[in-house]
């Protein structure tokens, strides 16, 4: 017996220690060495041994504080209350023990709940007085956090003062969460590829090294959003309901997630949290599960706190979507621009439903910053339908064997040496006939922005530099029927479809050609404001590089890619047999597209029926109109599509029309002839 509580003490202090070190990791280094599953399962661990041996428990036990440490650099800020954080539910029966618990302290079983989404993101308390923003923290370790003023207003969903008609309250502290949307997340990152900077891990990430940057101005260029969710503290008004808390600070101004949720009995809730585990990557903020709080303060009340936790909430975790597994080798895979890019090999992991055997590994800087090693134990991030990326190496189980990242000295795919300038984060193989970059700029080449052939898949591809039937994209446009009938699998149906989408493509326009060609730093925004500004290929070939350069939006590392990209002679041999095929080498029409929407701004959300959003923008901007991304005072018409974002909300306040597709497609029907406007809807 002496010998059991020995051993129980001995791991209570080694759980206290480990759970420390991690929140350390988490809060205060942002960077995790261990799955927020694993955390969890010390954590619960440690409570239910404290919960045993209620005499083990120690007012210093991670279980009795609110959270991490604290960054130095900003200055402090006591909450007026403190932040708690939730107990967690990780199934149904958890959900119905939480239920049970409640109903026995409320003693009834009629209590109505309220649900909202758990979003992946840092709670923040915004302090009003007088109904003007005062002050900014982060959570902190619950009590004390950091001073991010600044920072915080340059959220555009944090009104700097209440709209009220009435009287506003003197003080009052409003709590919600920071996000990065996910696609912003992703245009962030590529601009950093871009630009070889080092990329962030995930939005969450991305967002609290946002919150943290010392320069505003930064976190101004960053599209930071945010959710008010709770009223941490009041002066002079007494709120009933959890949904009086959400509908106030609503009509104060601020984004509630539209998705919350009121309920009048577990069930919904339990159905809701089903629905949404399913729905979770259909959104564009990234959420690990639902918060599931009592409506009725008073109840809230009575229920009160015990040690870090609300007794009146709980969080229902989704399944996790990170998991441990062994890193067995670094690959490597070589981009259509030549550029040497890192991948993980993995030893195939369950994550959230789905095997994983590969990762992304962004760069060789990000590879040294984690420290991440062939042979590492890792951390996996599955994230919706982004690709799996390795989250860190977890440095505990290093057993000596593993071994660092060099960049080979040589091209995997041909062998040509790499050039890389010394400390640069990118590699390249220098030679331009590299059978992994052919391959490669085909396949851009054929993209869906490109030239979008639709039935010239990568296998195909493949195939056809395999049978030496292509060797660059201009020979696309010489195949004959006779050597499609070559490729496996194609019959006189498909030869047909190939060659007509092959013909079809001639049509795109120059803005497409020149992002097909697949010049480094060009991508479709580039591409657009060259076609817009030269014109015509052979005005842009003849361009020196200050011309180039000179063009609003053209920085000079871009103008030197573009301008050295048509110095080489091989290219512009490329360009002139594109033009003898027929491709679009001038910008068709006047300056301004004239039409139907001429005049007309276009916001476009949700999932529209038939149409994608480069459909739909190439349809409004051919008929004259504009597509911006977000609703204002300017904004015509909201083209509206299924699962609308807040876009919608915004909409309907400044009196945007929201339209369906169908009568947006009247609306251009003059300008598009019948039988494209069939052949999209029955793609
Ligand atoms: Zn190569």
């Amino acid at each position: 017996m002496g010998k059991d509580i020995d051993r129980i003490v001995a791991r209570i202090g080694e759980l206290r220690n480990q759970i420390e070190y991690h929140d350390y990791r988490y809060y205060v280094q942002d960077d995790p060495a261990i799955s927020d599953a694993e955390y969890d399962r010390l954590f619960r661990e440690l409570v239910e041994l404290e919960r045993e041996n209620p005499e083990l428990s120690s007012p210093d036990s991670p279980t009795r504080r609110v959270g991490g440490g604290l960054q130095e650099k900003f200055g402090k800020v006591q909450h007026h209350a403190p932040m708690l954080s939730l107990a967690n539910a990780f199934d149904e029966d958890e959900l119905r023990a939480f239920h049970k618990r409640i109903s026995n302290l409320l003693l009834t079983t009629d209590i109505d709940f309220v649900t909202e989404l758990k979003i992946d993101g840092l709670a923040v308390a915004l302090t009003y007085e007088n109904g003007v923003l005062k002050r900014g923290a982060t959570r902190g370790n619950g009590l004390i956090g950091e001073d991010v003023t600044p920072n915080l207003r340059t959220i555009r969903t944090i009104p700097l003062k209440l709209r009220a008609d009435s009287d506003v309250p003197e003080v009052v502290e409003v709590r919600g969460e920071v996000f990065l949307p996910v696609s912003a997340f992703q245009k962030m990152n590529d601009e950093r590829t871009q630009a070889g900077e080092t990329v962030f891990a995930n939005p969450r990430n991305a967002a609290a090294g946002t919150l943290r940057q010392l320069d505003s101005s930064i976190t101004a260029s960053r599209p930071l959003a945010f959710f008010a969710y709770a009223i941490g503290y009041v002066e002079d008004i007494e709120f009933r309901t959890q949904d009086e808390v959400l509908n106030q600070v609503k009509s104060w101004g601020f984004a509630t997630n539209p998705h919350y949720c009121h309920h009048d009995t577990l069930e919904t809730v339990v159905k809701y949290c089903r629905e949404w585990e399913g729905k979770r990557d259909s959104l564009d903020y990234q959420i690990d599960g639902v918060v599931v709080k009592v409506n009725r303060l008073d109840y809230q009340r009575k229920l009160g706190v015990v040690s870090r936790d609300p007794r009146w909430a709980v969080a229902y975790k989704f399944p996790s979507d990170v998991a441990i597994t062994r890193l067995v080798k670094i690959g490597i895979n070589v981009g259509r621009t030549g550029s040497l890019n890192p991948f993980a090999i993995l030893e195939p992991v369950q994550v959230g439903g789905v095997t994983i055997r590969l990762a992304t590994l962004h760069n060789a800087d990000d590879i040294r910053r984690k420290d991440i090693r062939e042979g590492d134990m890792v951390v996996v991030k599955r994230a919706g339908e982004v690709i799996p990326q390795v989250v860190g190496p977890v440095r505990e189980k290093r057993t000596g064997e593993e071994r660092e990242f060099e960049w080979p000295p040589e091209c995997p795919s041909c062998g040509a040496p790499v050039s890389r300038e010394e400390g640069a984060a990118m590699a390249y193989c220098i030679n331009r006939v590299c059978p992994s970059q052919r391959f490669e700029s085909l396949n851009h080449f054929v993209s869906q922005g490109a030239m979008d052939i639709r039935g010239l898949g990568a296998q195909t591809i493949s195939k056809l530099l395999e049978l030496h039937l292509i060797e660059d994209a201009a020979d696309i446009y010489s195949l004959s029927d006779e050597d499609i009938a070559r490729l496996p699998g194609f019959k006189e149906k498909s030869i047909e479809n190939l060659m007509t989408s092959i013909k079809e493509s001639k049509a795109r326009p120059l803005p497409r050609v020149l992002f097909a060609l697949g010049i480094r730093h060009v991508g479709e925004r580039v591409a657009g404001l060259l076609a817009e500004h030269f014109r015509d290929v052979e005005r842009l070939m003849a361009a020196s590089q200050e011309e180039i350069s000179a063009v609003p939006g053209i920085g000079p590392e871009i103008a030197g890619s573009i301008y050295s990209f048509f110095q080489d002679e091989t290219n512009r041999e490329l360009v002139r047999r594109l033009g003898e095929a027929g491709l679009q080498l001038r910008q068709k029409g006047t300056a301004v597209v004239e039409g139907p929407l001429s005049g007309k701004t276009f916001v476009i959300t949700g999932t529209l029926p038939s149409l994608s959003r480069t459909e739909a923008t190439a349809l409004i901007e051919s008929a004259g109109g504009k597509v911006t991304s977000s609703v204002s005072a300017r904004t015509d018409f909201l083209l509206l599509g299924e699962s609308p974002g807040s876009k919608l909300k915004k909409a309907e306040e400044l009196g945007v029309r929201p339209i369906s597709e169908a009568e947006f497609r009247r609306m251009i029907e003059p300008n598009v002839p019948r039988a494209q406007a069939e052949d999209t809807t029955t793609r």
